[in-house]
């Protein structure tokens, strides 16, 4: 009997779990897990402050006996250290856990940015149930919300926060939203999109400091006062935090909510002798340089056939599909993963837009774009050779699927690619084509949201 050792209860470590029991019944399977939850998803978050569910709807699994029906032991606990050589997790309550196989699954965690006042009372991420717990608290219809970042994640959140009738303000560093995902048509687009739903959008514009509205205003706010850069006149002052802007603008807000991007926490991997690089390094069987150890999902680095590089690519499908390669390796059957590649269809109030792999291109290659700014469409396609390498749309519901399948499947497009640099929207009739016979992926029905 072998002992399973899973770091991590998000929907990698779940998976992993489950598929292990599936094909060790025998075998003790642990997983370790820091937060003070029973396991879920964070990408139900959403939902949960919309009010579309309850708490309980982003449990993984709902039925109180899963785990134990399964003989999964869940321990509540974070590692603090592996012992590669010796085969042994410490974990910070003390204890520490032998294992034959490991797998990480430690996910990401956000950023922080070096601002001051982040440790005031109101200001959150939004990452956790504990984090929505607290902007739920905050969010009530009518509060001035300043939401610091229009990456990703940020996008998501924000359909939430409308639709709880807050007054939101995102404050972005880069010069369009989305800047890692989108070119400038696209992020442009999207932006004008959100300003016509109500949100007032700063690009270009750095949060500087977030203060305590009791607190006296420094030199620069009084200054920026007098010359009317501040937004707290016009719009009713926030309850607790005034927070100043690059520019000498100052926002007043009652709750800041930071979504600056996300790192993999794999800090207690240092020394280790496991390979990091942006995260775990893993081989096509989702294991490590050191064998018996494994990793998968947001803290694990795979390698990307598109990009043809390790990325770490911090999405649930990746996750869940990462940590079933894993397991089925560590329960003894070799199994390869089809490889990562950057997906990403994004719903922002509504407006749909996708980045897929190499949306900026690649040196020497090819690009064919379209724009219908009145109809809310664009379409940018990059090609190298006669491949279809990574693409950016808006607008575009109806031909997802097929944009991630030429991209993802690597589909030769022959005469196609000349019909596609005159018209990007041929795509299905390149598709239907081409993809057929070429492609193991099939995914042109695919148009779920990622
Ligand atoms: C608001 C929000 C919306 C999102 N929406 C989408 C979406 O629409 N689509 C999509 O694909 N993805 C979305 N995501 C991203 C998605 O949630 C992640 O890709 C997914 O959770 C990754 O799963 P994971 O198991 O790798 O990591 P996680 O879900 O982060 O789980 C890892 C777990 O390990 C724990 N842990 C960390 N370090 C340790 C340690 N040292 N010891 C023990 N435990 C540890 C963490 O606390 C966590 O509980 C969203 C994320 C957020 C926050």
């Amino acid at each position: 009997m072998k002992h399973h050792v899973i770091l991590g209860a998000g929907p990698a470590g779940i998976i992993a779990a489950e598929t292990l029991r599936k094909h060790r019944p025998q075998d003790r399977i642990t997983v370790v897990g820091d937060e003070r939850e029973a396991p879920y998803s964070r990408m139900a978050i959403p939902y949960l402050l919309i009010g579309n569910i309850e708490e309980k709807g982003t449990w993984l699994r709902k039925g109180a006996s899963h785990y134990a029906d399964l003989r999964i032991e869940l321990v509540q606990a974070r590692a603090s250290r592996v012992d590669a050589a010796g085969k042994q997790v410490l974990l910070d309550n003390g204890q520490s856990l032998d294992f034959d196989q490991l797998l990480i699954a430690t996910g990401s965690h956000p950023v922080r940015p070096p601002i001051p006042g982040l440790d005031l009372p109101g200001v959150h991420t939004c990452w956790t149930l504990e984090d929505a717990r607290a902007i739920a608290a905050r969010a009530q219809p009518g509060a001035k919300v300043l939401q610091m970042g229009a990456g990703f994640i940020g996008c998501i959140i924000m359909e939430a926060l409308k639709q709880r009738g807050v007054e939101l303000s995102v404050v972005e560093m880069g010069d369009r939203m989305v800047p890692r995902m989108m070119g400038p048509m696209a992020g442009g687009m999207i932006r004008d999109w959100c300003e016509t739903q109500g949100v007032k959008v700063y690009t270009s514009t750095k949060v500087e400091a977030i203060e305590s509205a009791d607190a006296p205003q420094g030199l620069v706010g009084k200054i920026a006062g007098a010359l009317g850069l501040g937004d707290s006149s016009a719009s009713g002052s926030g309850q607790g935090l005034r927070v100043r802007l690059s520019g000498g603008r100052t926002v007043e807000a009652d709750l800041v909510i930071s979504a600056t991007g996300v790192r993999p926490a794999i800090g207690f991997l240092k020394d280790s002798g496991i390979t990091c690089l942006q995260g775990v390094l893993t081989d096509e069987r989702m294991q490590s340089n050191v064998p018996g150890i494994y990793a998968a999902g947001d803290c694990a680095e795979a390698f990307d056939k598109v990009s043809g590089q390790t990325i770490v690519s911090a999405i649930q499908p990746n996750a869940a599909e990462q940590a079933r390669v894993a397991a089925l390796n560590m329960a003894g059957q070799a199994t390869t993963l089809r490889g990562v590649t950057q997906i990403n269809v994004l719903d922002t109030l509504g407006l749909i837009s996708t980045s897929f792999g190499n949306w900026q291109g690649v040196e020497g290659g090819q690009h064919a774009e379209l724009t219908d700014a009145a109809a809310g469409r664009h379409l940018s396609l990059q090609f190298q050779g006669d491949v279809m390498v990574g693409c950016n749309s808006v607008g575009w519901t109806d031909h997802v699927g097929v944009m991630r399948g030429l991209v993802e499947g690597q589909v030769r497009l022959g005469e196609w690619k000349d019909k596609l640099l005159q018209d990007p929207t041929q795509l299905m009739a390149a598709y239907l084509a081409c993809a057929q016979g070429q492609s193991e992926w099939s995914g042109a029905q695919d148009t779920r949201r990622r």
